[in-house]
């Protein structure tokens, strides 16, 4: 049980009642890395969305368990406090929060180590450096007038601080050039700590930025095959109509 982030059983609907997520099934250990691909509509945001909490969405039946700990219905901060970062496919914009200081407190928040701001604004520095983010972006705040790429860079540059035991990332790669995605990829590559890792993309080149442990294709609500990195390139070959 250690080790170990478990999607159990899974259901979702809308606050109004329409059942998206029916019935998904993971288990993603430490320093894995599964992909989850799917047609547009399949439910991945959903998913991820709910395990969040957001408002929109009900879990209706299921559980989420990180190392043995039943979490499904904790709030997100006492999620992210026990090791896991959830990105959203549409990062929220924070007006009149600086990003380095958002960041900071989020680290302080997490570790018994107090950073001092000057130390922490280098490491930020170096870090939006290896993502090629301009560092004039950490002076800005959170999210707001960011491109869509500097979001979803802005996001992986927050993961690799905040150093999660897991991470579910909802299309980090959407909206990235051919440059970005490859610093993207190496940045994720190379973090510095042990992660699992569930990362959702359309991307069928995926293959050729990450090493896949496992793949899994979602239809309707629910993940209809498993495998390994193989069922990508079937997908790139043949898309998604033979597993519907
Ligand atoms: P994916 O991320 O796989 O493209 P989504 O999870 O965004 O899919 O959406 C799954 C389905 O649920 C879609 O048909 C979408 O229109 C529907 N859906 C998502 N959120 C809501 C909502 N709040 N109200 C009604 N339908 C929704
Ligand atoms: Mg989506």
């Amino acid at each position: 049980m250690k080790n170990q982030l478990i999607i159990q059983d899974l259901f979702v609907s809308t606050k109004t009642g329409k059942q998206i997520v029916d019935g998904v099934n993971l288990k993603i250990k430490t320093g894995e890395i599964h992909i989850l691909m799917g047609p547009n509509g399949s439910g991945k945001s959903t998913l991820t969305d709910a395990l969040m909490g957001h408002p929109e969405y009900k879990i209706t039946s299921g559980k989420l368990i990180l190392n043995g700990q039943d979490i499904t219905n904790f709030p997100i901060d006492k999620k992210a406090k026990l090791g896991l970062f959830l990105g959203f496919q549409y990062p929220i914009e924070v007006a009149g929060v600086n990003f380095a200081q958002f960041l900071r407190m989020a680290v302080n928040e997490q570790s018994s180590k107090r950073v001092s701001p000057v130390a922490f604004r280098n490491i930020l520095k170096s870090q939006a450096k290896k993502l090629s983010l301009k560092d004039e972006i950490i002076e800005r705040c959170l999210n707001e007038g960011f491109s869509g790429g500097e979001k979803k860079k802005a996001e992986i540059l927050q993961l690799s601080l905040l150093k999660p035991k897991f991470a579910i990332l909802d299309e980090p790669d959407s909206g990235l050039d051919a440059d970005a995605l490859k610093y993207l990829f190496n940045f994720i590559n190379n973090l510095d700590f042990p992660l699992g890792m569930l990362l959702i993309t359309h991307n069928q080149r995926i293959l050729h930025f990450v090493k896949a442990d496992f793949v899994h294709i979602m239809i309707k609500g629910e993940i209809v095959k498993s495998g390994d990195f193989n069922l990508v390139e079937e997908i790139e070959r043949s898309g998604y109509a033979e597993f519907a």
